[in-house]
């Protein structure tokens, strides 16, 4: 059999550059036939360009997907209440209080958008009903869990509920201890409305915060002036206050009329 193997010019083109493929005549194998096959050969790189970008289109998308997924479930275990769904500290719904607390307000969003739990010292926002203490924490906690980052948003009285129940049995309260340490932000939103019927509630409640304390987790807490006076008078309760009032050095108080009596 003559070998050939030549190439001539073929009617076919690139259908995004419009260069010519050039056609390539390869003899077939005698067991399959003989004869030939004519190849094809594009003289550009448009169609497998093309393939690239779509593959890497393909898994740009399903990493989307993926991230979109995780943050999902990041805002699901948050438990933040729904009526802070999506609020976003530079919103309208904080005009009111930016005006009336420029500088903590200006030093929350600083303190939000460079977030990073390493380093992040927990703030506590004292003040009269209304003032967007718990918005403003919800606000925070949504960006921070865009970022990223593990948040729980909880109230002291709920979370103190749930040891309580675990308490018959120490092996349950470390777990609940190590699922509380595993987030990166904690929310106490409105400590003081607890009850602490017991000095077993006082106690826990108190292991509670110490755990966090000794942990260096980032804790930010929400409270009524009157209520977080009362936590007063008990050494559980004193050794609480003082451990929070360490972990929290960005401290708050707004004063004022409620914006939503306003509104
Ligand atoms: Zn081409």
């Amino acid at each position: 059999m003559t070998v050939t193997n030549t190439k001539f010019k073929n009617n076919k083109t690139c259908t995004i550059c419009g260069k010519d493929y050039i056609s390539k005549k390869t003899p077939k194998p005698e067991a399959w036939g003989g004869g030939f096959w004519i190849v094809e050969i594009p003289q550009c790189t448009c169609e497998a360009d093309i393939d690239v970008k779509n593959k890497s289109e393909i898994r740009a998308k399903e990493e989307a997907d993926y991230k979109r997924k995780i943050l999902q479930e990041k805002f699901k275990n948050a438990q933040i209440p729904p009526i802070y769904f999506g609020l976003e500290l530079n919103s309208d719904y904080f005009t009111d209080i930016r005006k009336d607390e420029p500088k903590a307000f200006a030093e929350m969003q600083w303190w939000s958008d460079s977030f990073r739990p390493e380093t992040a010292k927990g703030i506590i926002i004292v003040g009269d009903i209304g003032r967007s203490k718990s918005s403003i924490i919800g606000a925070i906690a949504n960006n921070i869990i865009k970022k990223g980052y593990n948040c729980l948003f909880t109230t002291f009285g709920d979370l103190l509920d749930d040891f309580a129940s675990a308490a018959k049995n120490d092996a349950s309260i470390n777990k609940l201890l190590y699922w509380l340490c595993e987030f990166d932000c904690i929310i106490l939103d409105d400590l003081g409305h607890e009850t602490y019927n017991t000095s077993k509630r006082m106690e826990l409640a108190f292991r509670i915060v110490d755990t966090l304390f000794k942990n260096k987790k980032c804790v930010l807490v929400t409270a009524q002036k009157d209520k977080i006076e009362a936590l007063k008078g008990n050494r559980s309760l004193d050794m609480l206050r003082d451990r929070l009032h360490t972990m929290c050095p960005h401290s708050y108080f707004f004063e004022g009329l409620s914006y939503r009596r306003k509104k």
